[in-house]
């Protein structure tokens, strides 16, 4: 290649780029970028330019992504077999919370940051549900093993990343209201894990039913 063609062929690369960045810009006056996008700009195939205008535009984030735990629970069913919901709070009303205290999450994560507390019955015999469950999201450090080891699919991995506040003593400290989320919101964020384990539910059940 002649003596400085090389360079002249790189700037020709970075001012088509940036010309690209015009026209994209141009096409989508006035708009938001949609997932579609996104998709597209970031895709090998993409062209102009890939930044994302946080926090108005924002990328979908992919199923393993993982930040805070949340606990799993079943929501009740009404008579049409769909999920009852709260009039006063707009959420789902809580059928069966799968946690059963048995504190495996707790001893396996690595930095401590989860506290659980066994209810027990009025004569003080522990029952297979926590009455306290707390994660300090500012200890955690995201690695999934609660999730992993959980027996029960009990706790899993959120994908809620705005978690910025004013102070961490209170608000960072989960309770078992915030970490409660149903198994719908589950299936939304982790399709392809929601659907895997309920098959491998129904076959447990299935060869149950058998014996
Ligand atoms: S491992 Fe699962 S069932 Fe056991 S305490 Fe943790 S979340 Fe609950
Ligand atoms: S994700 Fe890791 S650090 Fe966070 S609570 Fe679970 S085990 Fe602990």
């Amino acid at each position: 290649m002649a003596f400085g063609l090389g360079l002249l062929n790189g700037l020709r690369y970075t001012l088509s780029r940036v010309l690209k960045t015009y026209a994209g810009d141009f096409r989508h006056l006035g708009r938001r970028y949609d997932a579609k996008e996104f998709a597209r700009r970031q895709s090998v195939r993409g062209d102009g330019i890939i930044t994302v205008q946080y926090p108005e535009e924002k990328l979908a984030v992919p199923e393993n992504f993982r930040y805070i735990p949340f606990l799993v629970y079943e929501p009740a069913l009404d008579e049409n077999g769909k999920p009852k919901i709260d009039p006063a709070t707009g959420k789902q009303v809580i059928g069966i919370e799968r946690c059963t205290a048995c504190g495996i999450c707790a001893k396996v994560c690595p930095p401590q940051c989860i506290w659980i507390v066994r209810a027990t019955t009025p004569e003080g015999k522990p029952k297979p549900k926590p009455a306290e469950f707390y994660i300090d999201i500012d200890v955690c450090m995201n690695c999934g093993y609660c999730a992993e080891f959980c027996p029960f699919d009990a706790i899993k991995m959120d994908h809620d990343y705005e978690l910025a506040n004013y102070e961490r003593h209170v608000s960072h400290i989960y309770d078992m209201p915030t970490l409660l989320k149903s198994t719908t919101y589950y299936a939304k964020i982790h399709p392809l894990d929601w659907e895997q384990e309920e098959a491998a539910r129904k076959a447990k059940e299935a060869a149950k039913a058998k014996k």
